[in-house]
């Protein structure tokens, strides 16, 4: 016969301790003895004790409430552990609700954290179940973040498709149907609207004799350079080499002022084509300005007509003419 082992000692005495205290020897109740036997649990120990000195036997009901507590702490009262108690079933609860709140199928999850509960309550290891839970957490925080990324896909793919419609795509900037769009909103909330319209000159002779690669990256420069010295004010593509600026609640005078800085802006910039260094020289443009209080398509008609003056004036210029 060989030596029985010592888990095998243990066993044998948490049975006899088991028969000592006439107790089921059913799963719960012989891990509460090998608890009580091995002294894993200090504070259990000396609770058992306390109960059995002097001949006493153990109840099956001194054994469960025993075991409720057999995973707290050595040494911390029962306040502590009622107290640790509610705190996990408060945590539990508003996670089920945070997640019943913001998932659909999160039904089984929901379960899974009300048995938890209830668990807790019946007095199961509170470290075992608060595991379980944030294993659980765990996935569903994942499940949520991917639910979250692909509503933020969807939201830029959409924000995407609605600006693809109102900009250009050379310049980047707002287009003529943004213009339409927004004129009427820009009048109704400021009262007043300044239009101007600007016109590249001679902008067929840069595409003539450069090409039109070149063509483009000079109209483009010559969008940023609008909307970077006309800011904060929109700047659009109308069309072509036409650009149109909306100057709300600002008056003709004020706009005029802005619009001769943007066009010495422009003027003043040496266009030179990237890859030979030729000297494309100076990108003037022409533009009109009018006012209104109450129709902006109107006021574009009339900055336009202006534009028309400026360009028969010769070129480069503003013109802008207060009703007289
Ligand atoms: P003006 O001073 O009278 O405005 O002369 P202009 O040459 O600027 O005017 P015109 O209307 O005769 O020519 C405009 C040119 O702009 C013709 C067209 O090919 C060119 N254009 C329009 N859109 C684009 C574009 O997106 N890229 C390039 N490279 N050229 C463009
Ligand atoms: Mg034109
Ligand atoms: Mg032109």
């Amino acid at each position: 016969m060989g030596k029985k082992s010592a888990n095998r000692k243990t066993a044998d005495e948490a049975i006899r301790f088991l028969d000592a205290h006439m107790l089921d020897p059913t799963p719960a109740n012989y891990t509460f003895a090998y608890l009580y036997l091995t002294g894993v649990s200090g504070s259990m120990r000396k609770a058992v004790e306390g109960i059995i000195d002097g001949g006493f036997r153990l109840s099956q009901v001194e054994v469960d409430e025993l075991m409720g507590t057999v995973s707290e702490k050595p040494g911390s009262s029962s306040e502590d552990a009622d107290e640790a108690k509610a705190l996990v079933r408060h945590q539990l609860l508003s996670v089920a609700d945070i997640t019943n709140m913001t998932l659909r199928d999160t039904s089984a999850f929901g379960r899974e954290l009300t048995a938890g509960v209830e668990q807790v309550e019946a007095g199961a290891d509170l470290v075992a179940v608060v595991r379980v839970m944030i294993e659980r957490t765990a996935a569903v925080e994942q499940k949520l973040e991917e639910t979250s990324k692909e509503t933020e896909r969807l939201r830029l793919d959409l924000d995407a498709a609605r600006d693809d419609a109102s900009r250009d795509s050379l310049t980047n900037l707002p287009n003529r149907r943004a213009v339409d769009r927004k004129m009427g909103a820009l009048l109704e909330e400021n009262g007043q609207l300044a239009v101007a319209f600007c016109d590249i000159d001679h902008f067929k002779a840069i595409n003539d004799r450069f090409g039109h690669a070149v063509g483009d990256r000079v109209l483009k420069i010559v969008a940023q350079t609008l909307s970077e010295t006309l800011k904060p004010h929109m700047v659009a593509r109308f069309g072509g080499e036409e650009f149109v600026v909306l100057l709300p609640g600002i008056d003709g005078k004020e706009a005029f002022t802005l619009i001769e800085e943007a066009r010495r802006a422009v003027g003043n910039r040496n266009f030179r084509v990237r890859e030979t260094d030729d000297l494309i020289g100076q990108v003037t443009f022409s533009a009109g300005i009018a006012t209104t209080r109450r129709d902006p398509d109107e006021a574009l008609r009339e900055a336009d007509m202006f534009l028309y003056e400026a360009k028969n004036g010769g070129r480069n210029r503003t013109i802008y003419k207060a009703a007289a």
